[in-house]
């Protein structure tokens, strides 16, 4: 089964997000946190593909593991970033052979620098929605793509990028996951610029819970979007109080996802940077998945 089936079956699909362990990480914690969201059932877990080195190769291998050992339906996030179309067509097989059908499909962005500018690889791709194509021209897989609520930090206008965005799907997507949300009516604005273009490729929310005040500095760096201004006055209030940072993330993760449960979102996922207890806390609130 693929994410394409469980979107299909109607109910909202729990996700989560893991990155490949880097030499400098210890495994076996990261191994025991996955094992720990196991036991709340997501309907897919994603493993991001890193700009370069060794976190790139250790994707296939982490999601070819997580298939083999555990319950879990793995989703291979891939980018086009220093890749040769022969490049990309030798990871697909790979993928194929791994028994990996889920894909994130993504142009990524210049290593180290999300707001840099892109430079295609001189025989590789410009766009996510050429990788779209070849992966729907390499074999039966279930492919998701990306969606900015604020547009791509790179995009000339928000039209502009739904007009982008709206072309990817019908490149062949199966569904989309967003960049981090913090306030769900940046989530609703999108949805309903791309309803109004007539797409209906289902939309996942993101969501990070804040954890530390260095995750909303991190956040504006991931994603090149503004944490809302009001939600960062209240956690500038207690910025002295670790303990107290941690429940008004938790808090406002449990609000937010509520809200957007509420409004019909297909499903929620969760970017875990590789631990289980936040995530947990959060997911333990919300009725929907049992
Ligand atoms: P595209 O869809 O190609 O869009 C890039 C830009 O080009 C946009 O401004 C778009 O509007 C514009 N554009 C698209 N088509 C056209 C066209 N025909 N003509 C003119 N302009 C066009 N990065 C990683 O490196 N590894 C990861 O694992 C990873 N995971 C991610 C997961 C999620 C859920 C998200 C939201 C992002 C992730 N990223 C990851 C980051 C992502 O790779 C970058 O944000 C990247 O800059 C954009 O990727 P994209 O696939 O949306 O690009």
């Amino acid at each position: 089964r693929t994410v394409r089936d469980r979107l299909a079956a109607g109910t909202p699909v729990l996700s989560l997000e893991f990155m490949p362990p880097r030499p400098a990480d210890d495994a076996g914690r990261i191994w025991q946190n996955v094992r720990k969201l196991e036991s709340l059932h997501p309907g897919f877990v994603s493993v991001t593909y890193g700009a370069g080195g060794s976190t790139r190769d250790n994707t296939i291998a982490v999601a070819a593991r997580i298939a083999r050992e555990t319950t879990m339906l793995p989703v291979v996030h891939l980018t086009a970033v220093d890749h040769s179309v022969r490049e990309l067509r030798s990871f697909v097989g790979a993928l194929a052979d791994a028994g990996v059908v889920d894909v994130l499909a993504l142009r990524g962005d210049p290593p180290g620098d999300v707001t840099g500018e892109w430079v295609r690889h001189p025989e590789g791709l410009e766009y996510a929605s050429e990788l779209v194509t070849l992966l729907r021209e390499h074999g039966d897989f279930c492919v998701g793509v990306a969606a900015f609520p604020f547009g791509h930090p790179r995009s000339g206008s928000v039209a502009e990028d739904t007009a982008h965005f709206v072309a990817k799907c019908r490149a062949g997507a199966d569904y989309a996951i967003t960049q981090m949300v913090f306030d769900a009516d940046d989530y609703l604005r999108l949805r309903d610029r791309v309803t109004a273009a007539g797409c209906e490729t289902p939309i996942i929310p993101a969501v990070m819970p804040v954890t530390t005040m260095k995750t909303i500095a991190r956040s504006e760096q991931l994603s090149g979007a503004p944490f809302p201004p009001r939600l960062a006055e209240r956690f500038a209030a207690v910025a002295d109080d670790p303990a107290a940072v941690r429940a008004l993330g938790i808090e406002q993760a449990t609000l937010l996802a509520r809200r957007l449960l509420a409004e019909g979102v297909p499903g929620l996922h969760f970017i875990t940077f590789n631990f289980a207890r936040a995530t947990t806390e959060v997911v333990a609130q919300l009725p929907v998945f049992p």
